[in-house]
């Protein structure tokens, strides 16, 4: 067993545990954005958002609500964001699922640095209609 996080939840390694239901646990951040950057993991292993099944989903957000709850009291915070790195493109180093929880403060100039597009004519009918077509009922 390879992986990091499967490793972690196996407490074969350590880690500052903040949270544990059935599904999911909420764990410290080894390299902070700010101080008190959680990660929330399922405790079964799937590498990306795609491969966790649709059961785990509830236990995945109730610990999310739940310790994003916990950081914004604990730090008296005005903001919060909670993101996930989905492939290498993405950003994603450690490939087993995982959400981001990180405190954010004024002027902390974390951003991404974006060049924004514009849709002309029909484009953004055609983009909606295509992803419309691709979703399985
Ligand atoms: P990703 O880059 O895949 O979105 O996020 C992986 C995160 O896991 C990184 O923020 C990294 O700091 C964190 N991380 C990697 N290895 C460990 C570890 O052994 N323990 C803990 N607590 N965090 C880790
Ligand atoms: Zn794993």
């Amino acid at each position: 067993m390879a992986c990091i996080f499967c490793k972690i939840i196996a407490k074969e390694i350590p880690a500052e545990i903040l949270f544990e239901n059935d599904s999911a646990i909420a764990i410290l951040d080894v390299n902070p954005i700010h101080y008190g950057h959680a990660l929330v993991i399922p405790k079964n292993h799937h590498k990306d958002f795609l491969e966790v099944p649709e059961n785990e989903l509830p236990g995945m957000m109730h610990a999310v609500h739940v310790v994003a709850r916990a950081i914004v009291k604990s730090f008296d915070l005005r903001g919060f964001n909670f993101f996930s790195n989905n492939g290498t493109v993405a950003g994603q180093s450690v490939f087993h699922f995982h959400i981001h929880i990180t405190p954010r403060y004024p002027d902390d100039n974390i951003r991404f640095v974006l060049q924004l597009k514009r849709y002309e004519g029909e484009e953004m009918k055609d983009v909606a209609a295509k992803i419309r077509a691709s979703i399985q009922e």
